[in-house]
């Protein structure tokens, strides 16, 4: 007997629809890319009831005659894509035909759509995947799909999920994924009434990230900005010292499309090796553009992951231009000091003559502007996606001034111009007993004493892995830690011993410590071992072994205040103008410069 059946067409498209919509996120999701395909400027998102109860968007786009209307919700109905031809470059954000059809497959949906020249507009309700009202109406140019009680007829479904708050908070999340991704189109996002973000759409991507990731994040940004054969990368990262504990704010943009890729995040991960603290993340928000046919999006159903057809020459291009942002944000620092310097000079020094064609002004904002801030209004624009160049071979533009061949090695961030890290380093002396005035070549350093000296022997500590050597106290100290420092201490006994630390039980409540490690000031070792205690109750594992090594570092470091022997100051001073230590393991820059030229400009002698 024959047992094969061919599935109806609704039976499929709920199938499909389980790939498509997966939450009611997706909904919104696929809505806010077909209105973004269809050429909006304005896009309004409502949800409710944690979207499974409504969601509509609303958009001024070239809407639909009264023909598509109806057949849009059609399986494998698609304005976007004619034959297998069109495959291969995809410029459209949809181009399969099924989100509409899954989505009127698991919920009740109603449109309404009017083309620009067509006097009359359309509404069509369908429920379950079946038509179920359609007729001419008056509306406003553009298109609104109204999307209620997703899952009503899968109760299977239904039963996933979650509570109508995190279902909500996923559908803005989502929402402000796509509004990210097109910094030209202006997104109102509103949930329960309440408005969660609005864009402008002024193009920018700085006014896109500030109005959705807030302010705190776009005030630690770097510009980014690099091509390399045909692909090229612009957005920001984050500085290194403002790594975040996870992921959840990086952004890949692939013409204009959310991906998530991990060796994208790897490319950015490694520009920061050595200046972000282990197991803190970069922020990013990246949009990158190449030609359509050098990315292949048909590989997932919502489209979320890509394949290049060249992996490398993306990573390259997204590492490259990372590292370049990071080498610049040097440019910011000395910005920084030459500001307050200029403060406190300002009183005393005659305006500098300005050049004819030039007010002082002027002269100042170049005097103090080498490179904008992120936030003073200038200079990265959003690129809206279109197609790339066909790749050719040609050298890389970075801003940088070294421009290698991909394949050859690259020299690591130098913090110095070239040939300046490797003049000889004078010290010539220590102020507020915290700061290390260095010179070097046409520089000066102001290395914070501390947080160099911190770096030093994290990286120390670090390199010697499991090997780290104790030295035996003199006399052995007893510690009373109370009982949850106590419990903290046996569960992590082996990390300890690794570290350099031997230490016993004296009675049922106080430990013996014998040996630190021995970088440690033994003055320091009961304040070392709270603070470990107080991190190791926080978990385990490698970043518990990180954040043990920090505060070995730490309490191990020359303090601000201390009297510092000149030999040490060289050994630092010459680590940190050879550019090996640049941040302290909490991501803090160790150094700012101050060029002789900057200093010449400040007293007028150059202009
Ligand atoms: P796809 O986006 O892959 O083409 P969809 O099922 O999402 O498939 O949409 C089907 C078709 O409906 C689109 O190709 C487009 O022609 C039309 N359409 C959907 N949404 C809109 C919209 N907001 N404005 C104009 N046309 C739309
Ligand atoms: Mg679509």
């Amino acid at each position: 007997m024959a047992v094969i059946n061919i599935l109806s067409p609704h039976v499929a498209d709920m199938i499909a629809a389980g790939e498509v919509v997966e939450r009611p996120g997706s909904v919104v999701k696929e809505l806010m890319e077909n209105a973004l395909d269809a050429g909006a400027k304005n896009v309004t998102v409502e949800i409710r009831g944690g979207g499974a109860t409504c969601i509509r968007v609303t958009d001024d786009g070239c809407g639909m005659a009264p023909d598509d209307a109806g057949n849009c919700f059609a399986r494998h109905a698609t304005s976007k894509l004619r034959d297998e031809r069109g495959l291969e470059a995809i410029e459209t954000m949809g181009f399969r035909g099924e989100a509409l059809a899954a989505i009127s497959a698991v919920s009740r949906v109603e449109l309404l759509t009017r083309q620009a020249e067509d006097r009359e507009g359309t509404y069509v309700s369908v429920a379950g995947g079946n038509i179920q009202d359609m007729r001419p109406v008056g509306c406003p140019k553009g298109t609104v799909f109204t999307v209620q009680d997703i899952f009503y007829n899968t109760p299977a479904r239904l039963k996933f999920m979650k509570s109508d708050r995190a279902e909500g908070a996923f559908c803005v999340q989502q929402a402000a994924r796509v509004a990210l991704g097109r910094p030209d189109v202006s997104v109102r996002c509103i949930k329960d009434g309440k408005e969660e973000f609005f864009t402008p759409g002024d193009g920018r991507a700085d006014s896109a990230v500030y109005a959705l990731l807030g302010r705190e994040i776009a005030l630690s940004m770097l510009p980014v900005d690099g091509e390399n054969e045909g692909v090229s990368v612009s957005g920001f990262i984050s500085s290194p010292a403002a790594g975040r504990g996870n992921r959840a704010t990086q952004f890949f943009f692939v013409n204009g499309r959310a991906i998530r890729s991990q060796s994208l995040q790897a490319a950015v991960e490694q520009a920061y090796k050595n200046t972000l603290m282990v197991g803190r993340f970069p922020a990013c928000v990246l949009y990158i553009t190449l030609s359509p046919g050098a990315v292949d999006v048909n590989v997932h159903p919502t489209k979320n992951e890509v394949k290049f057809s060249s992996e490398k020459r993306v990573f390259d291009a997204v590492h490259y231009a990372a590292l370049s942002a990071l080498q610049d944000e040097r440019g910011t620092l000395e910005m920084d000091l030459s500001r307050s310097t200029e403060k406190k000079l300002a009183p005393q020094r005659p305006a500098p003559a300005a050049a004819p064609d030039q007010t002082p002004g002027q002269t100042r904002m170049e005097l103090h502007s080498p490179r904008p801030a992120y936030n003073s209004g200038a200079n990265v624009v959003y690129r809206p996606p279109r197609p790339a160049p066909a790749p050719t071979r040609r050298p890389m533009s970075y801003q940088s001034s070294a421009r290698p061949g991909l394949t050859g090695p690259r020299p690591s961030p130098a913090p110095a111009p070239a040939g300046t890290e490797d003049a000889p380093v004078r010290v010539a002396g220590e102020v507020m007993r915290t700061y290390i005035v260095a010179e070097q070549g046409d520089r000066i350093l102001l290395i914070d004493k501390h947080a160099a000296h911190e770096r030093m022997v994290f990286d120390g500590l670090k390199a010697q892995g499991r090997q780290a050597m104790g030295q035996t106290l003199l006399t052995p100290q007893t510690w009373h830690p109370g009982p949850e420092d106590m419990e903290a201490f046996r569960a992590n006994e082996a990390l300890l011993t690794e570290m350099g630390f031997a230490l016993e039980p004296f009675g049922e409540e106080d430990l013996i410590i014998r040996a630190v490690p021995d970088s440690l000031d033994p003055a320091q070792t009961v304040a070392a071992l709270e603070e470990i205690c107080e991190k190791l109750k926080k978990g385990g594992g490698d970043l518990a072994r990180d954040s043990v090594l920090q505060t070995v570092a730490c309490k191990a470091a020359i303090k601000a205040g201390w009297d510092t022997d000149p030999a040490e100051m060289q050994v630092l001073a010459e680590k940190v103008a050879s550019g090996q230590i640049r941040y302290c393991p909490h991501g803090r820059p160790v150094a700012v410069t101050l060029t002789k030229k900057e200093l010449d400009r400040q007293f007028g002698r150059i202009v």
